[in-house]
């Protein structure tokens, strides 16, 4: 990172653990929101509905197997705020930055996660009882070879 270079760049999207994207919709709808995009994303047991919220977003997240992560904190906590995401250009200098630092990473890099962005995760314990994504748009420089 250069001097006055700024690791993240906005709040990308609030995270929300739902049982159901139709239940919560009414809501949302309610609030004149639309769901921009919704996805499956397998590996993590998940589907994910995005909504324009402004400059920002939020994300519904809806377990589709009893193992996946919503579905277990679901269970702990029930529906309700998941995570915060804040978006970064340089997905790899903040994970780099933050280890640096000796805050827990939850995976050993970033990783693709819904809409072809990468991510990370920032473990409650180093980050004040908030789970922290960062995420960099899917559009950019880094190519599955340079995930080493
Ligand atoms: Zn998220």
């Amino acid at each position: 990172m250069e001097a006055g270079d700024r690791l993240i760049t906005k709040i990308d999207h609030v995270g929300i653990a739902v049982a159901s994207i139709d239940e919560a919709m009414v809501t949302y709808r309610a609030l004149g929101l639309e769901i921009e995009v919704i996805e499956e994303v397998p590996h993590e047991g998940v589907r994910v509905a995005m909504l324009v919220c402004g400059e920002s977003r939020i994300e519904l997240l809806e377990p589709t197997s009893e193992d996946s992560p919503i579905a277990r904190f679901l269970e702990r906590k029930g529906p309700g705020i998941h995570h915060l995401c804040l978006g970064t250009d340089d997905i790899r200098a903040a994970d780099d930055e933050l280890r640096e630092a000796g805050l827990q990473l939850l995976r050993p890099e970033p990783t693709r996660g819904a809409g072809g962005c990468w991510v990370q995760f920032l473990h409650p314990r180093s980050a004040g009882g908030v789970l922290l994504e960062l995420s960099q748009p899917a559009d950019d420089a880094l190519s599955d070879e340079e995930t080493e």
